[in-house]
């Protein structure tokens, strides 16, 4: 029988991979890996840093294209300055995120500010790229954009705070307007703080722990592992084991259709995939918008 505190089965635990991304940055990566392609919806993580810049080291992403799913930066520390072929221009600042729709094609950047590029400083974040439905791959560009004081916060019990980006958890709903329905969610937890987390039945649950140590469903989980639920009904209960902890809880409805992915463009085909590169190279890749960035 399903009740209410029925726990969630763990269905795997990952470690996550250090590697160097595109834009120069170190990053933690739990997925996509040799082993793990994707977690559907979810075709990307990486922990960007935590890395000390000196004056002049700091990195990032010149213009370079999307297709046919979303980009979400979650800055913590340091200073972004995004811009994209829709019109966007903006600062990410610590707590807030940028949740870019690539749809049928952009050209950003992703790059550290002036100051931030001038005077060095502490860099770390997070990007998430979340697949798009096929009816939804080939939908006009979007951006959305909030500030920290934007994000939906609740009080954890023993001094802890749970921000929620996207979704509901706690009974707070994040502001962003995500394609397909999908949590996004960021605890920070104190000594024996206690999140309990809904995830609709059917849908992908994950909780990656990136600081301290904490209890997934009674599974101690350290800094750097992502804990994969079974889709089943059932709650996920974190629980922060020592000082602080901090994880980021990701949910969505599997898309459960073929992922044809090649750097910057995920699509359903090898046919969309070739007409991608093909109309990035003659400059016809951005439909909607500047054409140039
Ligand atoms: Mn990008």
């Amino acid at each position: 029988m399903t009740t209410a505190s029925t726990l969630r089965t763990i269905a795997g635990t990952i470690n996550s991979q250090r590697t160097v991304e595109g834009g120069g940055f170190n990053v933690r990566r739990p997925f996509p890996t040799a082993a793990m392609d994707h977690i559907d919806p979810f075709l990307l993580l990486d922990e960007m840093g935590p890395a000390q810049y000196g004056p002049g080291e700091a990195v990032g992403a010149p213009s370079h294209p999307h297709r046919g799913f979303e980009t979400v930066t979650y800055l913590l520390s340091g200073a972004m300055v995004h811009e994209d072929t829709t019109g966007a221009c903006a600062v990410i600042k610590p707590g807030g995120v940028q949740w870019m729709t690539a749809g049928s094609g952009v050209v950003h950047s992703e790059l550290p500010t002036e100051d931030m590029m001038r005077l060095g400083g502490k860099m770390h974040g997070f990007q998430l790229w979340v697949n798009l439905p096929a009816e939804k791959k080939m939908v006009n560009p979007r951006y959305q954009g909030y500030d920290a004081d934007e994000i939906a916060q609740v009080q954890l019990a023993n001094g802890g705070l749970l921000k929620v980006v996207a979704g509901e958890v706690h009974g707070v709903r994040g502001p962003v307007e995500t394609t397909s329905p999908m949590t996004y969610a960021h605890a920070v937890m104190e000594a024996s703080d206690v999140v309990e987390w809904y995830p609709q039945e059917g849908h992908t649950a994950l909780v990656h722990v990136f600081d301290g140590e904490v209890k997934v469903n009674g599974s101690t989980t350290a800094s750097g592992e992502m804990v994969v639920m079974e889709r089943t009904a059932g709650m996920v209960r974190i629980e922060s084991t020592k000082a602080q902890a901090q994880v980021l809880l990701l949910g969505g409805q599997p898309l459960g259709e073929p992922v044809v992915r090649y750097g910057p463009f995920v699509m359903n085909t090898k046919q969309e995939i070739s007409d991608a590169v093909q109309e990035y190279n003659n400059g016809t890749l951005v439909k909607v918008g500047k054409k140039t960035l």
